[in-house]
């Protein structure tokens, strides 16, 4: 049977608005992907039992499809929580080479972003994006488990904005 548009009812023509959705085939994986990031715990520092919390039944970030992995290559976010020092740079690099594409980095707390209380060490390297491209930036020393599920959300938008325009945000 044909559907033709104009012959129909004011609310067949809002039952259809509300059940038929347009979307790029980049949109959905957009979608998809944003609703299931799979973290590579990366914890360096005291960071890292901020970064623990989010997992615990409090804060439940289960609840927005991430789950952590120990692996890199069942992983597409590495959260980096803590002070990343220059002998463990390279170690970093590894397992971020090793997570499959698409993958993407939060740098959480002072030290991962800018070398934190450390800054002036000869040890420390200021900021992590120094090695890995990051994403998103977590201020605070440490940053609460909630700043963290706010990044992780903000990684969402990022993604779903980037699939939405096809534009790489920087
Ligand atoms: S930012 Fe502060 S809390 Fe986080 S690892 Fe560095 S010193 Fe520790």
């Amino acid at each position: 049977m044909e559907l033709k548009l104009d012959q129909l009812s004011a609310h067949e023509k809002a039952e259809l608005e509300r059940n038929i959705f347009f979307a790029t085939l980049e949109q959905v994986k957009g979608w998809a992907r944003g609703n299931s990031l799979w973290p590579l715990t990366f914890g360096l520092a005291c960071c890292a039992i901020e970064m623990m919390a989010v997992g615990s039944s409090h804060y439940d970030v289960d609840r927005f499809g991430s789950f952590f992995r120990t692996s890199p290559r069942q992983s597409d976010v590495m959260i980096v929580s803590g002070t990343v020092t220059k002998k463990m740079a390279p170690i970093l690099r590894r397992l971020y080479d090793q997570m499959p594409e698409p993958k993407w980095v939060i740098a959480m707390g002072s030290c991962a972003t800018a070398g934190g209380p450390y800054v002036k060490s000869y040890s420390v390297v200021k900021g992590v994006d120094q090695i890995v491209p990051v994403d998103v930036y977590i201020p605070g020393c440490p940053p609460n488990p909630a700043a963290l599920i706010y990044g992780i959300n903000k990684l969402k938008e990022k993604i779903a904005y980037e699939a939405k325009t096809g534009k790489k945000v920087m």
